[in-house]
């Protein structure tokens, strides 16, 4: 379990006005116990086995939420089907994909963040967070 990243998701869900209901609860512990990529199927089988009375559409609903306040973000790896990822306090998530094997690389350490706020000031936007995705060979299919 990820507490910090729970409780930083937890912190930005009541910062925009939303209450901590069972389904919210049990969906983000879900996603920061795994501090992994899930897909909505994964989510909606671990909520199911772990909390019978939370229902199928309300944990679409809260997907759905989390992802338009920005606290998880989709990202498409294997498949059409996105998985989420829980955006950390530092709001940095990078990893590689290898097109031939489908192998992910998490990056934990961001070396983007300087170039990245100066595009922000271009823009005018107080960048928060960001998602990376690069596409490149790993070592064994090199
Ligand atoms: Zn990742
Ligand atoms: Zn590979
Ligand atoms: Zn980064």
């Amino acid at each position: 379990m990820n507490e910090q990243m729970l409780q930083t998701a937890v912190k930005r869900l009541k910062m925009s006005g939303y209450k901590l209901t069972t389904a919210r609860r049990t969906v983000l512990n879900i996603l920061c116990r795994h501090d992994e990529h899930l897909t909505s199927a994964e989510v909606l089988t671990l909520v199911e086995a772990q909390e019978e009375s939370i229902g199928r559409a309300s944990v679409f609903r809260t997907l759905d939420l989390l992802t338009e306040l920005a606290i998880i973000r989709p990202t498409y790896l294997r498949a059409s089907t996105p998985h989420y990822i829980v955006m950390p306090k530092n709001g940095h998530h990078a990893h590689i994909i290898c097109p031939q094997c489908s192998r992910v690389t998490e990056i934990d350490d961001c070396a983007v963040e300087g170039l990245l706020d100066e595009w922000g000031e271009h823009h005018n936007v107080d960048i928060s967070g960001h998602v990376l995705e690069l596409y490149g060979a790993c070592e064994e299919c090199q």
